[in-house]
C-alpha cells in the first residue's frame, strides 16, 4: 500500500494491544500461550529496533499475523488525512467515518506536513480479505494526545487527551569556546529558546565579529517536563543576559499598556530599533558600502548602500514605521522603494521585481511589514536587494550608522517595567542553572 506521498516509517504491534490480543488468540490449539508480560512493549522503545521478529518468534507466526497493527506514517505536503487513511487501505466510508468524529475535536485541516500518525488496522481473523481500519492516533502539540478509535459496535468515537506535564522556570547559563550555538546545545537550550535569543541579541550583537572565547550568558525560561522529568517544549523567555568581552548587556521581557511584548534592557529601552541593519530574512551582505568598481560600468565608483544576495522573489521588509516616498521605475535603480522615516531618516530598496499589494506613495508601513520583493530590475548583474540608509537625504553606511533608538519606557510604565525587573532578577537568582539535559523535543 506504499504511495509516493506517505513515508513509512515503521510498523511495530502495539503494547498492550498486542498483550491482550495474544491472551484470547486460539486457545484451542494447545499452544502454549505468550504471557501479557513478555508481549509488552515500553512505549518509549525505539521504533527503529523494532523489528518483526520481536514479536514473533518461530511458534508464533500464525499469532503475529493476526495481531493489530500499527503504523506510523507521517504527513506530506498536500496529504489530506482520508487520502492517508485510503492509501493505507482503510475503506473510504470507514475513514470518513473516522475523520467526522475526528472534526469534532481536532480539525483534520490543521495537520501539519512532519506531524507522525499512527493507524492502527486489524487483519482479518481468517488471514483472507483485507485488515480492517481500527484507528488513528496522533500528538498535535507537546501538550495533547488525540485518538479515534473503533469501538465494539463498529463505530468509531474521538478523544482527547491532555499530558500530565510540569511547568518550571528555569535558568540556564553558558560560556561560549566556539559559537554560540555549540554552547546553547552544552548548556541544554532548545532551538525555541536560542532562536528568542539570537532574535533579541540581534540588533545590537554582530554575531559574526562581537563574539570570543571566553563570553558567556545567562537565559531565565519557561519550561515543561513530561511524567519522567523529561523536557518537552520551552516557552517564554523572561530574561536573557550576554557578556560581551567583560561587557554584559541585559534584556527584559515586559508586556506594555498597549500589550506589546518586547524585550527592554535595563533603562527600560527597547532592544528594537526605530530601522533594521537588515530588511530581508536570511540576507548575506554580497557587496559593502564604499568605493568599489562597478560590477557594469566597469570604473570604480562610490557603493551608496549594501547589497545583500537574495533570491528573485524573496520578500523586503521596511525597516523601520513610515510613509512612502517613492515607489516605481527609478532610472538604473530599476523598481525602487523609498520610505520616509522620522528624525530625517529615509531608507531605499533597489533592483525590485515587485511590489508588496498596497504599497504606493503616501502610503504608511510598519517596521517588518513586506513592503516589496527581491529582483533584479535596473543595472543588475543578477537578483540582489540593493539597500540605502539616507539621513538628511544623503546616504549613510547602514552598517556603521548609529541607528535611532526603538521605544523609552517613561513614566508609569517604566516603573512598572523596574518592578517586573527587581522581581525577575530575584527569581533568576534563586533559579537553579540546568545543566545539560536530556534533548528537548520541540
Ligand atoms: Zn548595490
Amino acid at each position: 500500500m506504499e504511495t509516493g506521498r506517505i513515508v513509512r516509517r515503521g510498523i511495530l504491534a502495539f503494547s498492550l494491544v498486542v498483550a491482550v490480543a495474544l491472551l484470547f488468540i486460539d486457545p484451542g490449539s494447545g499452544r502454549r500461550m505468550q504471557s501479557a508480560g513478555a508481549a509488552l512493549i515500553d512505549a518509549d522503545f525505539p521504533l527503529s529496533s523494532l523489528s518483526a521478529s520481536t514479536l514473533s518468534g518461530d511458534s508464533q507466526l500464525e499469532e503475529a499475523s493476526l495481531l493489530p497493527t500499527v503504523k506510523l506514517l507521517a504527513v506530506e505536503p498536500g496529504d489530506t488525512l482520508a487520502q492517508i487513511l485510503v492509501d493505507e487501505g482503510a475503506a473510504s466510508k470507514e475513514a470518513h467515518a473516522a475523520i467526522e468524529m475526528l472534526k469534532k475535536i481536532y480539525n483534520p485541516r490543521d495537520l501539519r506536513s512532519g506531524q507522525e500518525i499512527e493507524v492502527t488496522f486489524q487483519p482479518s481473523p481468517d488471514g483472507l480479505g483485507g485488515a480492517r481500519f481500527m484507528g488513528l492516533s496522533f500528538e498535535p502539540d507537546y501538550a495533547r494526545e488525540i485518538s479515534v478509535k473503533r469501538g465494539e459496535d463498529g463505530s468509531f468515537s474521538a478523544k482527547e487527551a491532555k499530558k500530565p506535564l510540569k511547568h518550571e522556570i528555569v535558568r540556564a547559563d553558558g560560556r561560549i569556546d566556539s559559537s554560540l550555538y555549540e554552547a546553547a546545545i552544552k548548556a541544554g537550550l532548545s532551538n525555541n529558546v536560542l532562536t528568542t535569543m539570537v532574535r533579541v541579541l540581534s540588533y545590537d550583537v554582530d554575531f559574526q565579529r562581537d563574539i570570543q572565547e571566553g563570553d558567556s550568558f545567562s537565559v531565565f525560561f519557561e519550561r515543561w517536563f513530561d511524567e519522567k522529568g523529561q523536557p518537552v517544549h520551552d516557552g517564554d523567555v523572561f530574561y536573557l543576559s550576554m557578556t560581551l568581552s567583560g561587557k554584559p548587556l541585559h534584556y527584559y521581557r515586559f508586556k506594555a499598556a498597549d500589550g506589546l511584548i518586547d524585550y527592554f534592557n535595563q533603562k527600560g529601552e527597547s532592544v528594537k530599533k526605530a530601522l533594521l541593519r537588515t530588511p530581508a530574512d536570511g540576507a548575506r551582505i554580497t557587496s559593502k558600502f564604499g568605493k568599489r568598481n562597478h560590477p557594469i560600468l566597469g570604473y570604480s565608483r562610490m557603493h551608496k548602500g549594501i547589497d545583500f544576495g537574495l533570491p528573485t522573489g524573496a520578500p523586503i521588509q521596511a525597516a523601520g514605521d513610515g510613509v512612502v516616498e517613492m515607489s516605481g521605475p527609478n532610472s538604473g535603480y530599476g523598481n525602487y522603494l523609498r520610505i520616509r522615516h522620522t528624525n530625517g531618516y529615509a531608507t531605499a530598496y533597489a533592483h525590485l521585481s515587485a511590489f508588496a499589494k498596497g504599497v504606493r506613495v503616501g502610503k504608511r508601513v510598519s517596521q517588518g511589514q513586506i513592503v516589496a520583493y527581491v529582483g533584479s530590475t535596473g543595472m543588475s548583474t543578477g537578483p540582489h536587494l540593493h539597500y540605502e540608509v539616507m539621513v538628511n537625504g544623503k546616504q549613510v553606511n547602514p552598517l556603521s550608522v548609529r541607528m535611532p533608538s526603538g521605544r523609552k519606557l517613561a513614566g508609569k510604565e517604566l516603573d512598572q517595567f523596574n518592578q517586573a525587573k527587581l522581581v525577575t532578577d530575584k527569581k533568576m537568582a534563586e533559579a537553579p542553572s540546568i545543566g545539560k539535559l536530556a534533548e528537548t523535543k520541540q
